[in-house]
């Protein structure tokens, strides 16, 4: 027997309608890519949307084609995002910090008919130009006014101006395709994730869940991980659906830069990757500066180094949500919330556990096996290959018609990460699986250690890599960028590691270097530091 309820298909055109609806004076603020701040409401967003859609539909835009972005975070940007899913077709969101060749194939293969980007951006496709036949158009994201001398792209804001507000969004099936992220392609190529409408619906569900990001409309959020990264992590979604004040950052992400937003906004809220609040917190410390309004930072996307958290809490009153996720994941697999049996703990236990990845909300199904696909138990010890499933982590790629099924037969998704979970339920990235270093058969987590040392008070930045041993077949070696003007050996290093880490997982050599290289993400770029020191000999 059916249910009798009515059938109303999870699209994420709802989310711009609620907002419009019900929140449609909450502010949307914008560092424009030409210069100012702007401010917008949701209702002046959802019309514009709604223009977008026409002025797509009269570039001969039909459901299911795939339309990109080059840009930073806009109000534009997102208005563009609206458009381009409510009438059914896809928002394929680029990632400029990428190499040329790696765009180039992502936008052929995609299949990308137009391109809207930012005016800062326009080089970076000009560069690329005569390689992306597929590209029927380029779309300034500007108006008339502001582009650049000689610039044949049409102009964003002609375009929306021409077009009529009268649009129906919606009104196809919920599973239809509304976006399109690659993965930054750390291993052979890049590979599309295509976000179903239902799949963000529910992940914004998740999201606003208070174990989650627990948004609310007194919150002021400012979305600082770009919405090219992993889905922007579903902010797009989650904060007009809460009805949150929404602040964005273009293309300006320095420490100066997001500190005026805060503090002038108001903000409450906020998200990004580690190295982003690094950049923030060295800000802060030098020009002794404070966060009047800000409760809690969202990081995930690599692990949040101990001294980070503890600097904007202890220094600044700021707490550090601590999230785990990937692109395929929509992208959010777990959160380190406390929970009841965490707030019974003393508060370096309670640390521990913040500091953990976290927790899976309702609708994410994690495991832990081993090699052969045993389950292993939940015990904080157990260290295996984390899999997930679930109704917004990834079914099969876009475009690859092989036979390879993604999927165990249980329907798991291998992230691609090794992890420990403990019987709270508290879950622990040790590695990604190319990353860990297997040391005579036995594991180091070069994120541990990366980890301990970003604590040293002359540590800017510091990754470990496995390089080839006679013996042990793999031994970590340590790198490090120094602060400005700091100098350091190798003793003291290893000294500092002394007692925090079991004796033979210390690394056998310390190498200073001047950059550490960060890859399009903000991660540090293990395979390229592989690389760097392919010739690289033990002493
Ligand atoms: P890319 O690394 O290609 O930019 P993703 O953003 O999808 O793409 O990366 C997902 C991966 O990032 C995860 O599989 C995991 O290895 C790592 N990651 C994400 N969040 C965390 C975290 N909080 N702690 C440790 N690793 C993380």
């Amino acid at each position: 027997m059916q249910g009798l309820m009515q059938n109303w298909p999870l699209t994420a055109d709802r989310f711009l309608d609620h907002a419009k609806a019900w929140h449609g004076d909450q502010e949307v603020v914008t560092r424009s890519v030409e210069g100012p701040i702007t401010r917008t409401t949701y209702a002046e967003i959802h019309a514009r949307a709604k223009r977008v859609s026409n002025a797509l539909r009269g570039l001969g835009v039909k459901p299911g084609d795939r339309i990109a972005t080059l840009g930073w975070n806009t109000a534009r940007h997102i208005e563009l995002c609206y458009g381009i899913m409510g009438m059914g077709a896809i928002c394929h969101t680029l990632n400029p910090r990428l190499f040329a060749e790696q765009l180039v194939y992502i936008i052929n293969h995609a299949g990308d008919r137009i391109i809207f980007a930012d005016i800062s951006l326009l080089p970076v496709l000009a560069a690329i130009r005569s390689q992306i036949p597929v590209v029927e158009h380029v779309v300034a994201m500007t108006d008339k006014a502001h582009l650049p001398a000689g610039e044949r792209a049409l102009a964003y804001e002609s375009l929306v101006e021409r077009a009529s507000a009268e649009f129906t969004w919606g009104g196809f099936d919920e599973n239809t395709a509304a976006g399109l992220c690659y993965t930054s392609g750390t291993t052979g190529n890049p590979k599309g994730v295509l976000y179903s409408h239902r799949s963000n619906f529910l992940h914004t569900l998740a999201m606003l869940s208070p174990d989650v990001l627990g948004l609310s409309a007194v919150d002021v959020v400012l979305a600082v991980v770009p919405m090219f990264h992993a889905n922007g992590w579903g902010l797009a979604f989650a904060c007009p659906a809460a009805g949150t004040k929404l602040v964005l950052p273009g293309q300006k992400l320095d420490g100066a830069s997001i500190h005026e937003l805060l503090e002038t906004e108001g903000v409450t809220f906020t998200a990004g990757v580690p190295t982003v609040w690094q950049m923030l917190l060295a800000h802060l410390r030098e020009s002794r500066g404070k966060l009047t309004t800000l409760r809690r930072i969202a990081v995930g996307g690599s692990a949040v180094p101990e001294a980070l958290a503890r600097g904007f809490r202890d220094e600044f009153g700021v707490n550090v949500l601590h999230a785990w996720g990937m692109t395929e994941i929509s992208p959010i697999g777990t959160v380190a919330a406390p929970t009841g049996a965490t707030l019974k703990m003393d508060t370096e236990q309670q640390y521990g556990a913040a500091l953990s990845q976290g927790r899976p909300p309702v609708m994410v199904d994690l495991t832990l096996v081993n090699d052969d696909g045993a389950r292993l138990p939940h015990d904080g010890k157990a260290c295996g290959r984390l899999l997930i499933k679930g109704p917004f982590v990834v079914d099969r790629y876009f475009g690859d018609d092989s036979a390879h099924k993604l999927l165990d037969s249980e329907g798991f998704f291998d992230t691609g990460d090794v992890a420990t979970i403990d019987s709270l339920g508290f879950m622990r990235i040790t590695d990604r699986s190319k990353d860990i270093i297997k040391s005579g058969g036995e594991w180091i987590s070069s994120i541990e250690i990366e980890n301990l040392v970003v604590a040293h008070p002359k540590a800017a930045l510091a990754a470990v890599i496995g390089v080839a041993h006679d013996k042990w077949a793999e031994r970590p070696i340590l790198i490090v960028k120094l602060k400005p003007g700091e100098t350091g050996t190798k003793q003291e290093f290893l000294a500092f590691l002394e007692g925090k880490i079991a004796k033979w997982w210390t690394p056998d050599d310390v190498i200073f270097v001047n950059d550490v290289p960060l890859g399009p993400t903000g991660k540090i770029d293990k395979k390229l530091i592989r690389k760097q020191f392919a010739d690289y000999r033990l002493p």
